[in-house]
């Protein structure tokens, strides 16, 4: 007799039918997770009562029937009565795994064992993922404890029929008629072929703790056929798919290092062991075990929009979704691992899932482990950490600009600066525990490398003194001073840009004496300076290019190259060394010969481009120029 589906039950069987999952193949690993959560019952029985039941027997079987276009997983789990079957898989609102779980709960002194049986999900929407893939459902099942056998069929949206039915062992056979391929090529009749059927298992369900076996077929010599001239036939023979154990689930000091970069570099394709391993068992509120893994090099696509961070999802070793990003932070999207809770729930869609409370708190003790992990690198494995930071630097410089410095407090420990004194890269702590007493800034200089900075004169009097300087040569290392203004309380300080008195006060005078020189010299260069002083920062050096208030050469730089249109230009602010024999030259020649004065400003501020690494704008003008003075 045909019998009716719940309301609800139809309308989802309706979705899977019209197919609502994107990856239709995960129907696999529901049907072994059902299988896998029948077996953990009957498993519990045994452990708890008096039986005659062999513990290590129970086993999960995949059958290709290619005559009948039948895949069939079979178990050797509990099985279920006439009831149950209507019940189980006619009602949606109804998970049997959910009621069982609720059993046991009530069942007396049943608390200790309870947590040696983990039960999958609450789901309730698994079974019926068959209908993406078959278009006829049969379930045979016996249950445990009862003579006899039921079968459950259905075709769909049309309802199911049960009847009695012939098995011999306890335990239950699904087997889906696996629907003709349509317009896609081969988008079912994968299903009949063994290998993309043993893939999906080690993709899914890899860690399933009872063995999942499937006939496969191997080459053996032909018999009478010799070793000159062999002949091979193929010989099927059962083959256990999953490994069983995950990795994750093992105590920490029995996985080798070995297993850990091997398990590493299977799962997240990469050719290179990660550089640091970060492991976390807790129990408690919400329980979990994770496995994360810092890569060494930096992953494909890495900074481009392509690039599909987070973690590995797993409920008690099924995998619930490859790329969970709600598990870590975006700063921290480099790195790679699985986590795995018998506490969640395996939902159906991603934004239930980004919803989830405990998935938060997983989030958020993941985050601690791995803030900890990178402090304890910086502190004891500084040169791991360098090669980190090569690689991810400009990433978390990245992040702790993203929102207007919103996550400045948690990054600002994690970057790293050149340092003129101590020649190697060094925190922002660092230097601030090094300042002088008297030192109120954090110095700064922009360029383009180390080599460039060094030659600048405005680092001059800075160097003479002692006096430690930040080089920042990534183009996004002046937005971070820009963003951050601050690092404990210690403004920072351009030395290119900054007008800085140190000790040596600049006597105030001295633009007074020189305002007739420095109005000539701004006359003669006209548009491409904004304001001509004298410098507080140059030594032996005649000239350089400061830019003031506003953005910087270097942002300068980083918007041409980004927008030439743009046209944002740093203002320019020419400083000259009143001390030197160029600016003595200037000022005898103002009176002499006007022009050579002209051409002494104009070979000045070309010189001040060229230290600031700005390109000069008519470079054959200034040759002749220079030439000129021969
Ligand atoms: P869930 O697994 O979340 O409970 P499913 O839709 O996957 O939801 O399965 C519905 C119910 O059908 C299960 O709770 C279980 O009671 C029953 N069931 C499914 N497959 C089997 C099986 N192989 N053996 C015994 N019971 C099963
Ligand atoms: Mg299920």
């Amino acid at each position: 007799m045909q019998k009716q589906f719940q309301a609800e039950s139809r309308r989802l069987l309706d979705m899977m039918i019209n197919s609502i999952y994107t990856h239709k193949e995960i129907f696999l690993r529901e049907i072994i997770s059902n299988a896998s959560d029948a077996i953990d019952k009957l498993r519990y029985i045994a452990l708890t009562e008096e039986t005659e039941m062999d513990i290590n027997g129970f086993e999960i079987i995949l059958t290709l029937d290619k005559e009948n276009r039948n895949l069939i997983v079979s178990d050797n789990g509990i099985g279920m009565s006439a009831e149950e079957l209507e019940r189980n898989l006619g009602t949606i609102a109804f998970s049997g795994s959910g009621e069982f779980a609720k059993n046991l709960e009530n069942a007396e002194g049943a608390s200790d064992t309870a947590e040696a049986v983990d039960i999958i999900g609450q789901f309730g929407v698994g079974f019926y993922s068959a209908f993406m893939v078959a278009d006829k459902v049969t379930v045979i099942t016996k249950k445990y404890g009862e003579d006899k056998a039921y079968k459950w069929e259905s075709e769909g949206a049309d309802g199911f029929t049960i009847e009695e039915t012939e098995k011999a062992s306890v335990g239950t056979d699904i087997i889906m008629h696996i629907k003709a391929d349509g317009e896609v090529e081969d988008e079912y009749s994968q299903y009949m072929r063994e290998y993309p059927v043993y893939k999906l298992v080690k993709k899914y369900s890899d860690y399933i703790r009872f063995p999942i076996k499937m006939l496969m077929p191997h080459p053996v010599l032909k018999e009478g056929s010799t070793e000159e001239n062999p002949e091979f036939e193929e010989v099927f023979e059962y083959e256990v798919f999953n490994s069983m154990v995950p990795l994750w689930q093992r105590r920490k000091g029995e996985v080798s290092d070995d297993e850990y970069n091997e398990f590493y570099k299977q799962n997240f394709n990469d050719d290179t062991d990660p550089m640091s391993v970060i492991t976390a068992r807790v129990e408690g509120m919400v329980s979990y075990d994770a496995m994360m893994f810092i890569p060494t090099r930096i992953p494909n696509k890495f900074y481009s929009d392509d690039f599909e961070g987070g973690l590995q999802l797993y409920s008690s070793g099924v995998l619930i979704m490859e790329n969970c990003k709600d598990l870590l932070p975006e700063h921290f999207n480099f790195v790679r691992g699985v986590v795995d809770s018998p506490d969640l729930t395996l939902n159906i869609s991603r934004e239930m899932l980004q919803h989830d409370r405990q998935l938060k708190l997983i989030a958020a003790n993941l985050e601690k482990k791995i803030k900890a992990k990178l402090e304890s690198m910086l502190k004891e494995e500084r040169e791991k950490y360098e090669e980190f930071y090569k690689g991810f630097g400009r990433h978390l410089k990245l992040c702790a600009l993203d929102d207007y410095g919103a996550k400045k407090e948690q990054l600002q420990d994690f970057l790293l600066f050149y340092s003129s004194t101590e020649k190697k890269l060094v925190t922002l702590a660092e230097y601030v525990e090094r300042m002088k007493p008297d030192q109120e800034h954090i110095y700064y200089a922009s360029g383009d490398s180390i080599e460039a900075i060094d030659r600048m004169p405005q680092t001059e009097i800075l160097k003479d003194k002692n006096i430690e300087i930040l080089y920042f040569t990534d183009n996004t290392d002046e937005f971070i001073s820009d963003m951050f203004r601050k690092y404990q309380d210690k403004p920072f300080m351009s030395v290119i840009d900054g007008d800085f008195n140190l000790s040596d006060e600049k006597d105030e005078r001295i633009d007074v004496i020189f305002q007739d020189t420095f109005e000539f010299i701004k006359e003669a260069l006209g548009d491409k300076v904004d304001v001509v002083k004298a410098s507080t920062k140059l030594k032996t050096h005649p000239v350089c290019l400061s830019s003031g208030e506003g953005i910087t050469f270097e942002m300068e730089k980083y918007f041409t190259a980004v927008n030439p249109e743009l046209g944002m230009k740093a203002k320019r602010v020419l400083e000259l060394n009143v001390d030197h024999n160029a600016f003595l030259s200037l000022e005898k020649a103002r009176t002499e010969d006007e022009d050579r004065a002209k051409a002494i400003c104009e070979v000045l501020y070309n010189q001040a481009l060229l230290i600031a690494g700005l390109p000069i704008e008519n470079p054959s003008d200034y040759t002749d120029l220079i030439c000129s003075f021969f």
